[in-house]
């Protein structure tokens, strides 16, 4: 049977290493924490999946959480007045399956023990390219999937799909207790502050049980981009409860009684939106082949990274499956990250189009959506599948014709 080596134990290597020892190769993993280390660690994402994503999870059975973790049920989009008093937008779209999110830190541990029960090999170690060369001489496969580490610069930034080359907003995330809840039914509650930046929140699993989490996005140095000046983790809530404050008093108000999971349950920082190439070669002249984040990055604005992670996992899953004893030359790994492209580049698309001040016949669509529950109902559920969006959201007659379609009916 096959060895294939996958450096880095995230969303994608993780799922994508179960998946393959699930289907007797043998498999060794490479990470640079331990699970104690990422347990008792900083967060690292919001990570909300919608039921797509999930279901590769359950198909493995490595969805441990769906039972105890809240769940997300809706998408609730607002748009605050310019003059504060009130919003011009606010929908409230069901999801027709519920989406989760389980801090990484709960995850990511338990996916390691499994793994390990299952037979994998775990190394702990920070790869470099000498180590990567030797796992490529060992095995048969050696995939990348090390997130936004350094050692995904391996792989060359492809200009013809990042069409941003600095960061795009200021990040924060926020993990708190305490906040009072949407009334109707859970939601990722998204308001977007015009010239701003966004700001969204939904339930969620951490080490401590049921929390919310607070996302952040400033646009760059506008007043959300603020997060430099702040020291300490109370200071940390403190301005994440003033910019509700400030901008949200809807929000503000759900907040009065926050308090924070754990002093590691705070986050900020920046990246750019990247696409790499994903085949590199060592020097060597050995080929490698890139997964995830490692060489599809998006900005978290629509909050797709942990799903896209889980999605390209099962793509590579089932070309490895397909590709049996032949071997995973150049060629293979360029088709397979091409048949997770044939998805992906939607998603990138719809994100990267978020991330620029929305043209008018997108605020038209939002707008309509107030008033319009079949428009709501089917943007919610486009997170779960953001090919849907196209073309009517990217292409103003096609808005137009959807529109129309619309009244019509
Ligand atoms: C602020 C923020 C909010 C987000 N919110 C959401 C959201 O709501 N929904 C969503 O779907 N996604 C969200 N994401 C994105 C999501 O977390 C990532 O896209 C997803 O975790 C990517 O999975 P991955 O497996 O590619 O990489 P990762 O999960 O980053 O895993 C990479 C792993 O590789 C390890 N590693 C790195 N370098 C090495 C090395 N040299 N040797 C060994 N190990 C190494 C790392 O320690 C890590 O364990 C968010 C991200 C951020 C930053």
């Amino acid at each position: 049977m096959k060895r294939i080596t996958i450096i880095g134990g995230g969303q994608s290597g993780l799922q994508l290493g179960l998946g393959l020892l699930k289907n007797g190769y043998e498999v060794r993993v490479v990470q640079n924490r331990t699970a104690e280390d990422i347990r008792g660690g900083r967060v690292m994402s919001s990570q909300c999946m919608f039921s797509n994503a999930v279901q590769h999870e359950r198909d493995l059975g490595i969805d441990f959480w769906s039972d105890e973790c809240p769940p997300v049920e809706g998408i609730n989009f607002m748009v605050p007045a310019p003059d504060g008093n009130g919003r011009v937008i606010d929908w409230t779209g069901r999801l027709d399956r519920n989406a989760y999110s389980v801090d990484q830190r709960v995850k990511i541990p338990r996916w390691m023990t499994e793994f390990e029960r299952l037979g994998g090999q775990m190394v702990i170690k920070d790869a470099g390219i000498s180590d990567i060369e030797l796992y490529a001489r060992e095995d048969d496969l050696v995939v990348v999937a090390s997130g936004k580490g350094e050692v995904g610069r391996l792989f060359e930034r492809d200009a013809s799909k990042s069409p941003y080359d600095k960061p795009q907003r200021a990040l924060a995330l926020t993990y708190v207790t305490g906040m009072t809840p949407r009334p109707e039914h859970s939601a990722v509650c998204f308001n977007l502050i015009p010239g701003v930046g966004e700001y969204f929140v939904f339930p969620a699993l951490t080490t401590t049980g049921p929390c919310e989490i607070m996302v952040f996005e400033g646009v760059p140095g506008g007043p959300m981009d603020c997060w430099g000046e702040v020291k300490s983790p109370e200071q940390h809530l403190a301005k994440s409860k003033e910019i509700l404050d400030t901008y949200l008093p809807w929000e503000a108000e759900r907040c009065r009684n926050i308090e924070l999971t754990d002093d590691n349950g705070i986050l900020s920082g920046r990246f750019p939106p990247t696409v790499r190439h994903p085949v590199a070669t060592l020097p060597s002249g050995a080929k490698v082949l890139g997964l995830g984040d490692a060489v599809c990055l998006n900005d978290p604005i629509t909050g797709q990274g942990s799903n896209n992670a889980a999605k390209a996992a099962a793509v590579y899953l089932d070309r490895i499956l397909a590709r049996g004893e032949g071997e995973f030359d150049a060629e293979w790994m360029q088709g397979t990250f091409d048949a997770y492209w044939d998805y992906a580049q939607w998603v990138v698309q719809w994100t990267n189009m978020m991330l620029a001040p929305p043209p008018d016949f997108v605020l038209d669509l939002m707008g309509t959506a107030s008033a319009e529950p079949r428009l709501a109902h089917r943007m919610a559920n486009g997170f779960d599948d953001p090919r849907d969006f196209f073309p009517w959201f990217a292409d103003p007659k096609a808005a137009q014709d959807y529109m129309a379609e619309l009244e019509a009916a």
